[in-house]
């Protein structure tokens, strides 16, 4: 999201109400330069601490944002318009994945490789100073995907949040420093993407950049990375399938279809937007899924009952709407409310079409196509026309064809019978133009490391 004055501040607002919630400056690029220096300084003596140490500290600091949950959760709510249970997951998870990596540091180890005449053993060095960029989309976890295993393999981490959402990052670098990290290690430089965003990118001192969002801004930060070979890993768009086949059960899977693409109004990376439905049961889907998609219930975020809140913006609402063409069949429509907040309906949309830009773009909206398939070819062939590959799902009862259809779907995530894409201690990341490397799961750590091998040698 480019803005037209580079070091204007940041002007949040409540995507519910449109109400002005705060204004916080954007950091310049002077300033990137001090944050990196104050950074490397605090790395060298966070990584000579005992892993013990480290591994207390970031303890607390999980304890720190357990203790803050339902203020992390509300300042969620307020400036992203999550719905309250999803806000409070959210806030959970950014303590769990420190409580996992601060697990791994203590069984950061290297291995010991037979050689003749003397020892071999390597070692993971930590990288330096890493620059975290966020999205808007789940500021909190996908922050914390990066910061927290970073952290614990010895690195310090500066973070850029989205232009729209800096409030709860700026919240948990303070609970960060109330929990004893040392200043400087963790710091949150709020700006625009293209002034503070490409200052931590271009910066020699930033050793790797963990990067997620669109997939054009992905391709500028990898390029501008490889004029210094700096580590970057890229966490991009989706366009994911949803794959019921005639013999999977269809109430369930129709069920579960509408949040598979409606959590958090469509703006989820692994939203399955591509609903692929083989044809002899295709109109008994239509007929289950259409009540459950209307079902949904739209609305104020605080509202507990509420399953799906507002887009993040008007521009973004603006961006969803430019896909509702004319000429594209709507099977369901839901409510949304009138008035104040950036609303939009849950739709989904039956197109004649399966190359139109509705059924192969990234729309972020709460939007999905549903398209009829013949057999598992031709389910397969739908499937990977995309240049996309985050998650997916796919519906059967017959194991042998739900093994095929999981090797044969060119993604880096995906779910048999279920929508799950994400856990903290399994590996997450995409094939094609969904992304680059991994992230979370037992390697995680090791993603922020150099591996060094020495050899000692045991001659006289
Ligand atoms: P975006 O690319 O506009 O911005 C993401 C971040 O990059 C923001 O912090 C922004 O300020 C910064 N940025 C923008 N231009 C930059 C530049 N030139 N140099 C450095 N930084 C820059 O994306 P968005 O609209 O905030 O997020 C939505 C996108 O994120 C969607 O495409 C979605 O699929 C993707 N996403 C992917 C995953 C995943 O894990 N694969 C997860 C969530 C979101």
């Amino acid at each position: 999201m480019s803005h037209a004055v580079p070091d204007a501040p940041l002007i949040v607002l409540n995507p519910a109400t449109e109400e002005v919630l705060a204004t916080v400056p954007a950091t310049s690029e002077q300033q990137v330069d001090a944050a990196v220096a104050r950074a490397a300084k605090a790395q060298q003596s966070w990584a000579a601490l005992a892993p013990g140490d480290r591994s207390r500290l970031l303890r607390r600091f999980a304890d720190a944002v357990d203790g803050a949950l339902d203020e992390l959760a509300a300042l969620e709510v307020r400036e992203a318009g999550h719905t309250l249970g999803n806000a409070r997951w959210e806030a959970g998870n950014v303590r769990d994945l420190l409580e996992y990596a601060a697990g791994g540091i203590e069984r950061l180890t290297g291995r010991q490789i037979p050689v003749a005449g003397g020892l071999d053993v390597t070692f993971h060095e930590p990288l330096g100073v890493v620059g975290v960029i966020a999205p808007w989309n789940f500021p909190m976890p996908i922050a914390a995907w990066g910061f927290a295993p970073a952290l614990a393999a010895g690195n310090a981490v500066l973070l850029k949040p989205a232009e729209t959402t800096p409030l709860t990052a700026l919240r948990l670098e303070e609970l960060a420093l109330a929990a004893g990290l040392p200043e400087g290690l963790f710091q949150v430089l709020p700006g625009h993407g293209p002034v503070t965003g490409r200052a931590l990118v271009d910066h020699p001192g930033v050793r790797k950049i963990v990067f997620t969002g669109s997939t054009p801004v992905g391709k500028e930060i990898m390029s501008r990375c490889s004029g210094q070979l700096k580590r970057v890993t890229l966490e991009l768009g989706g366009k994911s399938p949803n794959i019921v086949f005639a013999d999977a059960d269809l109430a369930r899977a129709a069920a579960a279809a509408p949040m598979a693409f409606l959590d958090n109004s469509g703006q989820d990376c692994c939203a399955r937007t591509r609903i692929l439905v083989q044809r002899e049961v295709y109109d008994d889907f239509l007929a289950l899924v259409a009540p459950a998609l209307t079902a949904v219930r739209v609305g104020d975020p605080n509202d507990p009952a509420t399953e799906m809140g507002p887009l993040i913006s008007a521009a973004q609402r603006e961006r969803v709407a430019s896909y509702l063409t004319p000429d594209l069949p709507v099977v369901a429509r839901g409510e949304a409310p009138s008035g104040p907040g950036f609303w939009f309906p849950p739709t989904l949309l039956a197109p004649e079409d399966p190359g139109c830009r509705a059924a192969t773009e990234e729309i972020f909206g709460p939007v999905a196509v549903v398209l009829p398939f013949t057999d598992e070819a031709d389910a397969l062939r739908l499937a990977n026309a995309t240049r996309y590959g985050l998650s997916g799902s796919i519906w059967t009862r017959d194991l042998g064809r739900a093994m095929r259809l999981a090797r044969g779907v060119n993604a880096g995530n995906l779910s048999v019978n279920s929508h799950s894409s994400v856990r903290y201690w399994t590996p997450f990341g995409g094939f094609g133009e969904s992304g680059l490397g991994r992230e979370l799961g037992p390697d995680a750590l090791a993603h922020f490391t150099e591996t060094k091998n020495v050899f000692f040698s045991t001659e006289e």
